[in-house]
C-alpha cells in the first residue's frame, strides 16, 4: 500500500513549495494538481474557449491530452505532447484555470489521473479537493493556509523571481477573488476535510512547515 499526503489550501499559501520539499525530503513524488488544471486552461485559452461555455469547454476536453513526465524529479506538464510546464505560471492561466476547474467535466477528466498516481506512489498531493475528495483516506491530510496579505507578497515575489512582471495589487485582487470561486463552487470547493490538520503558515518558515509536516507523518522507511 502507498502512503499518501494531502495538503490542500488557497492560492499562495505556499502548498508547491512545501510538499516539494517534503516530497524530497521523504523520496515521495509530488503531484501538483493544479498544474494539470493550468494545463487545460492553457489549451482553452489557446482556443479562445470560454470557461463559462460548458458546452464548448466540454466538446474541446477530448482533444486535450494531459500527462505528466518527471525530469530530475520536477512534474512537467505535457499538453498533447508539448511540455507547457513554462507557460502555465501566469495569472492570466492561474484566473483560467479556477474558472474551468468549476466545471464538473473538468474535474472528471483529472479524476482518473490523480488517484492512479497515488495508487501507485507513495505521494504529497497539493490541491485543492485532495483531502476532501480525490484521496478520501490518505494517511495525513494539511489544510495549509495564510493571510492574504502575506499570500499576496509570497505569489508576487515568486513571479517576480521568475522575471513575470506584475503589481501587488492586483495579485492580492486575483487571489482574493480566485478563493471566492474556489471555495463557493459547487463541485469539490476548497475546504478542509475534516480529518485534515490546519496550518497557518503567517508566521512561519519553509523550514518550519515542513519539519511540522514530516513530525505528523507516520510513515516509516521500508
Ligand atoms: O494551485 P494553483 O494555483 O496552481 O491552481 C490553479 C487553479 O486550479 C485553482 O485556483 C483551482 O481553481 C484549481 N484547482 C482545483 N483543484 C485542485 C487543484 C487546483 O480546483 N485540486
Amino acid at each position: 500500500m502507498t502512503y499518501n499526503i494531502a495538503i490542500d489550501g488557497p492560492a499562495g499559501a505556499g502548498k508547491s513549495t512545501i510538499a516539494r520539499r517534503v516530497a524530497k525530503e521523504l523520496s515521495f513524488i509530488y503531484v501538483d494538481t493544479g498544474a494539470m488544471y493550468r494545463t487545460i486552461a492553457l489549451s482553452l485559452l489557446r482556443c479562445g474557449i470560454d470557461a463559462k461555455d460548458e458546452a464548448r469547454v466540454s466538446e474541446a476536453l477530448p482533444g486535450i491530452q494531459v500527462s505528466i513526465a518527471y525530469r530530475d524529479g520536477e512534474q512537467q506538464m505535457l499538453l498533447n505532447g508539448e511540455n507547457v510546464s513554462g507557460l502555465i505560471r501566469t495569472e492570466e492561466v492561474g484566473n483560467m484555470a479556477s474558472k474551468a476547474a468549476a466545471l464538473p467535466c473538468v474535474r472528471e477528466k483529472l479524476l482518473d489521473l490523480q488517484k492512479e498516481l497515488a495508487r501507485t506512489h507513495d505521494v504529497v498531493m497539493d490541491g485543492r479537493d485532495i483531502g476532501t475528495n480525490i484521496l478520501p483516506d490518505a494517511q495525513l491530510k494539511i489544510y495549509l493556509t495564510a493571510s492574504a496579505d502575506t499570500r499576496a507578497e509570497r505569489r508576487f515575489r515568486e513571479l517576480e523571481a521568475k522575471g513575470i512582471s506584475c503589481s501587488l495589487e492586483e495579485i492580492r485582487e486575483d487571489i482574493i477573488m480566485r478563493d471566492e470561486q474556489d471555495m463557493h463552487r459547487e463541485i469539490a470547493p476548497l475546504m478542509q476535510a475534516e480529518d485534515a490538520v490546519f496550518l497557518d503558515s503567517s508566521d512561519m518558515s519553509v523550514d518550519e512547515v515542513t519539519e511540522k509536516i514530516k513530525s505528523l507523518c507516520r510513515w516509516e522507511k521500508k
